[in-house]
């Protein structure tokens, strides 16, 4: 079996124009999908830090409102207190003993009063947390509403065209082993170069079909003699003759 180098200039040239239809058929498939992986990847981000930011307010709030519980549990023992000093205060034997009772029944009457307060406080801000929460809420379920739409566009797409990119895929590793060593070298870096994933282009209308650029007559003769790999001189790109690029089929 004949190695790559074996193969005439025209032959490599065949080769490399086969790989390049192939690919842009794959490029063709990504273009369909546009940018939606990448919507639907930071829409799956942006979902996940809401649901972060969510649970975080729910953790904060039910601090808050075990806070509370404790604040009314003071207020309980305190409220007890003082009704234990009342009772006392019915069998005091002295001023002194009267007016010590007095000064701990105002102690807690003032604990009462500022552990309402703080009750009061911790409820304002559970009303301004939960606010926040339904405001995060609803921004999670517009963002899935979104993400579900852009998720069921690219499957769709994907649906459709798996099959097809498998199979081109499959094309493209075997159309690259027929390729000579250093023309695929060539042709990764310019395909990379370009958004259009061109490298290998014809001559058309006596112009380089990559860029534009003018081909003057000798240099397209040279090329419609494929005996040597001409690049274009303005673009870098392979430039093949018209005939033999579409003389190479991709199904
Ligand atoms: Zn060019």
């Amino acid at each position: 079996m004949a190695t790559v180098k074996d193969f005439s200039v025209e032959e490599k040239l065949a080769s490399v124009i086969k790989l390049q239809k192939i690919d842009s058929k794959r490029d063709g498939i990504q273009i369909l999908k546009g940018e939606l992986p990448i919507e639907v990847s930071d829409l799956e981000d942006e979902i996940e830090g809401l649901h972060a930011r969510q649970n975080r307010i729910e953790e904060e709030i039910n601090g808050m409102q075990q806070f509370i519980e404790q604040k009314k549990l003071v207020i309980k023992e305190s409220n007890d207190l003082v009704k234990k000093y009342e009772k006392q205060s019915d069998n005091v034997k002295n001023n002194r003993e009267f007016e010590a009772i007095n000064k701990e029944m105002e102690m807690q009457t003032l604990e009462v009063k500022l552990a309402e307060k703080h009750i009061k406080d911790a409820t304002d801000e559970i009303g301004e947390k939960a606010k926040a929460l339904e405001i995060a809420k609803k921004a999670v379920s517009t963002k899935e509403t979104n993400l579900k739409g852009k998720k069921g566009e690219l499957e769709k797409i994907i649906a459709e065209t798996d099959k097809e990119e498998k199979q081109y895929n499959k094309l493209a590793n075997a159309a690259r082993e027929h390729v000579d060593e250093r023309l695929m070298m060539s042709y990764d870096r310019i395909r990379k170069n370009y958004r259009n994933g061109l490298a290998v282009v014809p001559v058309e209308r006596d112009s380089c079909g990559g860029c534009f650029n003018a081909i003057p007559p000798q240099k397209q003769s040279e090329i419609k003699q494929r005996k040597k790999i001409i690049v274009c001189e303005n673009c870098g790109r392979i430039l093949v003759d018209d005939e033999l690029n579409n003389a190479v089929e991709v199904k």
